[in-house]
C-alpha cells in the first residue's frame, strides 16, 4: 500500500497523527487555517504558524469508488471508497482518506452503497505500514 511521505511543512501533521490528533496548520498572525501545510500564510503573508487541534468531526463532502485497473494491492480490496472530508471545524479545508468499520479495517469494509455526500463522519487513526493516518468511521443516523 502507499503510504504517505512527510515534507518538512507536513511533518507536524503526521507526528500528531501518530499521537491521535488531527490537527490543522494555522497562521500564527491571523488564525487562518491552512491545509496542505505550507512556510507562507497566503492571507497575511506571515511565516508564523501554529498548529491547532480539530474535533475530528466532518462530513462527506465528495467521494468516489476506484475500479480496476488499480496497483494490485489496492485491486485486490476494490470496491472500496475514497472520501473527501470537509472539516467541522473548518469548512474550507478538505482531507483525502478512507471510511472504515473500524480504525484498523480493511478499505473495502464499508458497502460504498452506505456512502452519501454530506453524511457525518467522525476521525480515527490507525497505523498502516509504520505511518499512523486519519480515517473516517460514519457518525450513527
Ligand atoms: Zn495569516
Amino acid at each position: 500500500m502507499l503510504t504517505p511521505v512527510a515534507d518538512e511543512d507536513g511533518a507536524p501533521f503526521w507526528e500528531y497523527a501518530a499521537r491521535g490528533e488531527l490537527r490543522v496548520q494555522a497562521c500564527a498572525g491571523c488564525g487562518e487555517l491552512r491545509f496542505p501545510p505550507r512556510p507562507c500564510c497566503p492571507h497575511c503573508q506571515s511565516f508564523d504558524s501554529a498548529w491547532r487541534p480539530m474535533s475530528g468531526r466532518g462530513r462527506i463532502w465528495s467521494f468516489v469508488v476506484p475500479h480496476p485497473p488499480l496497483l494490485p494491492d489496492y485491486a485486490a480490496q476494490a470496491p472500496y471508497n475514497a472520501v473527501l472530508v470537509e472539516l467541522a471545524d473548518a469548512p474550507r479545508i478538505r482531507l483525502a482518506g478512507n471510511v472504515v468499520s473500524s480504525p484498523g479495517a480493511p478499505l473495502n469494509s464499508v458497502d460504498p452503497a452506505r456512502l452519501r455526500i454530506g453524511a457525518a463522519v467522525r476521525v480515527a487513526f490507525a497505523e498502516i505500514d509504520g505511518v499512523t493516518v486519519p480515517r473516517w468511521l460514519l457518525e450513527r443516523g
